[in-house]
């Protein structure tokens, strides 16, 4: 047998490669320039994608998870208060708000969407309760509308977990400027990637963000003055200009994402394999493509057999995981996620797969499961 190209499942390097000229630009810029941590970079890129997101401001943080996790502190919510997320996440959702401090409460997902399902919000409430961090799952946003409205009916905050849907909307308008704080991490395969570790919350609240900048920074008030408690937490200048550059192309990015998906969808109608429904409040930008199988391992070894590459976002939910399992308050049913984590399965996905690519990994499913 010949050996096989193998199509991965994300690339971050092929889109570094289209842009690798100016990438090399963008970090000697920064190299001569003087400032290495929050400096000019890092604040046009907070203004700029707080202008793109939507809101009055931006900050950059290290990650994700601090985004998180700084977010919840912003907001006066820690230790002794509740706050409801999912199960079917990647982790930090979960650990980012124990880092915050607060009790993390986990809900089902609803089926086919796969993300928080609302009507379980009223079963986990409690007098401890604070807040709900909907996740925007493989690209596409929880059903905001109902989440929005218990929130706003109990007084809690809404915090968008949008680190997987970077420029998806709802009822046109951009994910993250409809809760009360949202937050992206820039980790190298999400859809806007830096190329190391970085994160952003966006807030249309000033208070909220003068807070974030000094948590961001030691609690810093001004330099050496700690007004309260806070974290090292900063975003570097070259990981600002990278994301500045890359922040140009991600809707770009995200319409070869879905013409991709639009194409793996039709051509998958005729097969057993289940393929992601979208949302009609929602523009899907596909971060993962993601399906369900009935025996997905299979599938998976068929398709790595014929240089096809796939992936298990997640294999396990949160609750089920060590670090977790018996310790955290779920809903009293979680049976949409432990089914969901044994049938999904993600295929290749990033803006530079092309049409070769993509009639590859088809042909190689199909022939498998007709
Ligand atoms: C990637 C991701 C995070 C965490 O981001 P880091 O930058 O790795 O800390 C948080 N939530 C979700 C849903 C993610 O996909």
């Amino acid at each position: 047998m010949s050996k096989q190209a193998v199509i991965p499942v994300t690339d971050p390097g092929a889109q570094l490669a289209a842009l690798r000229l100016e990438i090399d630009e963008a970090i000697g810029r920064v190299l001569s320039s003087g400032y290495y941590i929050l400096g000019p970079e890092v604040e046009a890129f907070e203004r700029e994608f707080a202008e793109y997101i939507g809101t009055t401001h931006a900050v950059g943080v290290a990650n994700g998870t601090d985004a998180l996790a700084l977010g919840l502190r912003a907001l006066g919510i820690g230790h002794g208060d509740e706050v409801i997320t999912v199960s079917h996440t990647a982790v930090a959702t979960v650990a980012a708000i124990e880092q915050a401090g607060a009790t993390p409460v986990l809900v089902d997902v609803e089926p086919g969407f796969l993300t928080l399902d609302p009507y379980l919000l009223e079963e986990v409430m409690s007098e401890k309760t604070r807040a709900v961090v909907p996740v925007h799952l493989y690209g596409q946003a929880a059903d905001l509308s109902k989440i929005l409205s218990f929130c706003h009916r109990h007084h809690l905050a809404l915090i968008e977990d949008v680190s997987q849907a970077h420029g998806a909307t709802w009822d046109g308008v951009k994910l993250g400027s409809i809760g009360h704080i949202g937050v992206f991490s820039c980790y190298p395969t999400k859809n806007l990637g830096a190329l190391g570790d970085a994160g952003i919350v966006v807030t249309n609240d000033s208070a909220t963000a003068d807070r974030l900048r000094r948590l961001r920074q030691y609690g810093w008030k001004e330099r050496n003055m700690s007004l309260e408690p806070g974290a090292n937490s900063r975003l570097d200048e070259v990981q600002a200009a990278i994301l500045r550059l890359k922040l140009r192309f991600l809707d770009t990015g995200n319409a070869s994402r879905r013409s991709i998906a639009d194409h793996y969808t039709s051509a998958l109608a005729e097969t057993s394999v289940q393929t992601p429904i979208t949302r009609s409040a929602s523009t899907h930008v596909f971060y993962l493509y993601v399906v369900e199988d009935s025996d997905r391992d299979a599938l998976s070894e068929n398709l790595a057999q014929h240089g096809v590459g796939s992936a298990i976002h997640y294999p396990f939910a949160v609750h089920q995981q060590a670090a977790y399992s018996g310790r955290l308050r779920t809903s009293s049913s979680m049976t949409v996620t432990e089914r969901a984590v044994q049938r999904i399965i993600s295929l290749p996905m990033f803006p530079e797969l092309n049409s070769e690519g993509v009639e590859k990994v088809l042909f190689t499913l199909k022939k498998y499961r007709q």
